[in-house]
């Protein structure tokens, strides 16, 4: 076998390489590693020493080849391999030039732009060979493998179960015949792994638009063809959901994120300084959650604050977060916050507020625009991703916060609350409103207990719930809400209410008293949806955005820090976003305590969250005019009043000749 040294490769182009006429060979790495492997291989990696030709110092290491990478990952080449390369080269790259000055490593970032672009428009001359196809064949040797066939059929179709299925089934698939070109595809991922488990295994439970679970679920798959008429007819739901979702909530969803935007580009850079704040947030560390079965439903805070800098009060030196600090859980930490830095220019956050993220932010980046975008883009892509994928559709289990699990439990079914038989001294009652209840009196007119539909009854947003305690009547009002969903009164409490009749209050609402309730019984049930990235979307716009009606809320000293954590708690539910980004989008969103002033809140000592549509109106009149309603803005008098507007990036191209004179006062 010919060998070559890795030097002696990269002072040869692509295709010298291409015609070195051998099909295996051994390289021998600068790191001492000789590496026995195939041309094809060798192409492949040729491309990424690109890199090494510009830093000429690199050595040539064994790891900047793709076996390296392979060897980690299945041994196949799939769609992350070049990124995995790459940042292990970079990293080699940054830490022998020292390229920590985010403007020294612009020609890295382009070199990477490069060889990513080469492989693309260049490899597909190398490879006709191996272009291989999918065809009937392959689905139908996986849809009669005898393990796929016993995992279809072996548990009972549930939701939960169904889920379960389809992990089993990928688990099968690619670990099964390897010359089977869907596992090829599936072990490349250049396919969606959750649309060949609807070729492979259950279709599984069919949804509405509106995201009502259908209770029957499609047992066959697209391989063996929908043939019941139910089938069909359910499935078409799916086509009536991708259009819907394509359109209305993609289009809200997208223009929050133009209104963040905005709202963040008055953020602009980060400076690689510490600004030396001693000026800390303190945070309460949540740990993983897991539900009964032992499943994770939420991955713990620390791996969304990886890079964070927190006080440790030992030592009294800062620390950074790396995602698996198991001794910070259930602790709370003071953390440097953007909230908080010190930075004398408003429009700048230091890179130790920040935190090491700072290190994957370009030096002429926009910061605020792009911690909006990294955002938003996931809030759409969750969105979007119902046009392409509908899976078997699981319904959402409820989750009492601290004040609802005082009053009432959760049935054994997840779908329905059970009054907490706790409040049986307390002589409960249930009060709710005339508007929520419209159907109530037909319902209790009736005799026949059949053909009650909770649903026709009562549509239930909030509720009180009055208890005696030491001969004093306290009324609470609470919350019903469970990820959007309203609640209803149970079968079991409407025929209750039918026998004990009710009770009026002075606004008309219903009283129903509880003196003898069974406690075993369903009291409040939820209809069974799936779960709606659009109203999680909506759910984040409104807490960074909020209307006017909120203001007063907003208006606490406190607003910055408490919106942070709900903001983060909300988003991380479902997506994935560090929290140094939501720092930003908050920081940007705030401002002083003066009326009128919708300046950045930096070196103002009382500030409090600002209400988006303010903030926008009384920023930069650039960015007023590249968002709506631009007569308006023309028409409004208070456009023409100088005042304490921050001035924004897009001003340039509105006032070009005032945005000079204005840098080089910034300057001086
Ligand atoms: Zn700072």
């Amino acid at each position: 076998m010919t060998t070559y040294k890795a030097r002696e490769l990269l002072g040869m182009d692509i295709d010298e390489i291409a015609n070195l006429g051998v099909n295996t060979l051994t390289i021998e790495f600068e790191d001492g590693v000789s590496v026995k492997t195939t041309i094809r291989k060798t192409l492949y990696s040729r491309f990424f020493w690109q890199i090494h030709q510009n830093y000429d110092k690199l050595p040539v290491y064994s790891r900047h080849f793709v076996e390296h990478v392979l060897s980690k990952d299945g041994g196949v080449l799939n769609s992350g391999t070049h990124i995995s390369l790459l940042a292990i080269i970079s990293k080699d790259v940054i830490e022998l030039y020292k390229l920590q000055d985010p403007k020294s490593k612009e020609l890295l970032y382009t070199l990477i732009y490069q060889v990513t672009n080469n492989i693309y428009n260049e490899i597909n001359k190398y490879i006709d060979s191996s272009v291989v196809t999918i065809d009937i064949l392959d689905f139908l040797n996986l849809s009669f493998n005898a393990e796929v066939l016993a995992a279809n059929t072996g548990l009972k179709p549930t939701p939960k179960n169904i889920e379960r299925i389809h992990k089993k089934i990928l688990e099968i698939i690619s670990n099964s015949d390897p010359s089977n070109n869907i596992v090829k595809a599936i072990k490349a991922k250049m396919v969606n792994a959750n649309q060949v488990t609807q070729c492979l295994s259950i279709r599984g439970y069919p949804s509405e638009v509106d995201g009502k679970v259908l209770s029957t679920p499609i047992m066959s798959n697209f391989t063996l063809g929908l043939n019941k008429l139910y089938d069909l007819v359910t499935e078409s739901r799916s086509a009536a959901k991708s259009l819907y979702f394509s359109e209305a909530p993609l289009e809200d969803a997208e223009y929050f994120a133009r209104r963040l935007q905005l709202m963040a580009m008055y953020v602009e850079h980060l400076d690689p300084v510490d600004c030396g704040s001693n000026d800390y947030i303190k945070w309460f560390i949540r740990p993983p959650e897991f539900n009964d079965l032992n499943e994770q439903v939420y991955a713990g805070d620390l791996k969304f604050m990886k890079g964070k800098w927190y006080l440790n009060e030992t030592t009294n030196t800062l620390k950074s977060i790396e995602g698996n600090e198991k001794h910070l859980e259930n602790t709370t930490i003071l953390m440097r916050s953007v909230l908080t830095c010190k930075h004398p220019d408003k429009h700048t956050v230091c890179a130790v507020c920040f935190g090491k993220l700072s290190e994957n932010i370009n030096a002429y980046a926009n910061l605020g625009h792009i911690c909006a975008a990294t955002m938003t883009r996931q809030t759409s892509q969750s969105v979007l991703s119902n046009k392409h994928y509908q899976g078997s559709s699981i319904s959402t289990d409820l989750h009492l916060g601290e004040q609802l699990s005082r009053v009432f439990t959760i049935s054994k079914s997840k779908t329905s609350l059970l009054l907490n038989s706790k409040l049986k001294s307390m002589l409960p009652k249930l009060i709710v409103t005339k508007d929520s209840a419209l159907g109530l009196i037909d319902a209790l007119s009736d005799d026949n207990t059949d053909d009650i539909n909770p649903a026709y009854v009562s549509n239930i947003e909030s509720l009180g719930v009055s208890l005696e305690i030491n001969g004093i009547v306290i009324t609470d009002e609470y919350n019903m809400l469970q990820s959007n969903r309203k609640c209803m009164l149970a079968k079991e409490l409407i025929i209750y209410i039918r026998e004990h009749k009710w009770g009026l209050d002075s606004s008309g609402g219903f009283i129903f008293d509880l003196v003898d309730w069974d406690y075993n019984d369903d009291l409040l049930i939820y209809p069974k949806k799936e779960y709606s990235f659009s109203d999680h979307s909506k759910q984040v716009a409104k807490i960074i955005e909020t209307g006017v009606n909120d203001i007063i809320k907003r208006d606490d000293p406190e607003s910055p820090a408490y919106t942070l954590k709900e903001l983060f708690k909300l988003v991380n539910s479902k997506l994935n976003v560090n929290i140094s980004l939501l720092e930003v989008i908050i920081y940007a969103v705030t401002t002083p305590r003066e009326p009128g002033n919708q300046d950045l809140s930096r070196n103002y000592t009382d500030t409090i969250l600002g209400v988006s549509d303010k903030v926008i109106k009384g920023r930069s009149l650039s960015n007023l005019y590249a968002y709506e309603n631009q007569s308006n803005v023309i028409v409004t008098p208070e456009a023409f009043i100088p005042d304490n507007r921050p001035d924004s990036v897009y001003d340039i191209f509105c006032l070009p000749g005032e945005v000079l004179s204005m840098t080089e006062r910034r300057k001086s």
